[in-house]
């Protein structure tokens, strides 16, 4: 679903993991590692973590959040390139997925850069808001439960500072966003989502086909 980015053929894909992009040992033990995860197909492909790096560097992004860590690569990703002084709020619910990403920051020595809250997202993110973090945000990644994304795109608006940039994850959904026999509640949400971004006038957007589709929204 996107540990690979859609469409891209099999050595097209290995040729970009081999000159497109760098992976340090670091991220390539948990990327192994979670790949032999029966869940694996939720974890971003490293050609995409590559790009959020960048992106980091590109805005500066000192102090930045996520909804959905799993096993822990994106908040590695950007944990990583915003060096030492950087901070990554990470909102996931299961403590198995996690238990994998605290074990990997710590040998990558990132551990202390990364706040892992567990608690249903929203709760988390009315927190922030309540404790006055509003526009304080540089940059959130968003890939969690597909029915709560507006809300999560919702409550980022507030979080971040102007110019800061929200990336929304899997906003293609495996091409099911263009299957109109397909109903199922997250698959509606996201076409919802993408069709008000597209239109929504407090931001400045591109839907990216990079792994299973990124949304990247800056504020204005
Ligand atoms: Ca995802």
């Amino acid at each position: 679903m996107s540990r690979e980015t859609l469409g891209l053929s099999e050595g097209l894909a290995a040729y970009v993991h081999k000159v497109g992009m760098r992976e340090d040992d670091a991220l390539r033990l948990l990327r192994e590692e979670t790949a032999a995860h029966p869940m694996a197909r939720m974890q971003i492909s490293p050609e995409q973590g590559q790009f959020m790096s960048v992106l980091m560097e590109l805005i500066g992004a000192r102090k930045t959040f996520e909804v959905g860590t799993f096993t822990g690569y994106s908040a590695m990703c950007v944990a990583k390139a915003m060096g030492p002084a950087g901070r990554v709020v990470a909102l996931d619910v299961s403590e198995e997925f996690t238990s994998i990403a605290r074990r990997h920051w710590a040998k990558a020595g990132i551990a202390d850069r990364i706040d892992l809250r567990l608690a249903p997202a929203a709760d988390s993110l009315k927190a922030m808001i309540a404790a006055g973090e509003n526009g304080s945000y540089d940059f959130a990644f968003i890939d969690a439960d597909k029915t709560g994304y507006d809300t999560y795109y919702e409550y980022a608006l507030k979080l971040l500072r102007g110019g800061g940039l929200i990336a929304i994850d899997n906003v293609l959904w495996s091409g099911r966003v263009i299957d109109l026999k397909d109903t199922t509640e997250d698959t509606k949400a996201l076409r919802a989502l993408n069709q008000k971004i597209v239109g929504d006038e407090r931001v400045t957007m591109s839907m990216l086909p990079i792994g299973d589709g990124l949304t990247l929204a800056r504020k204005r």
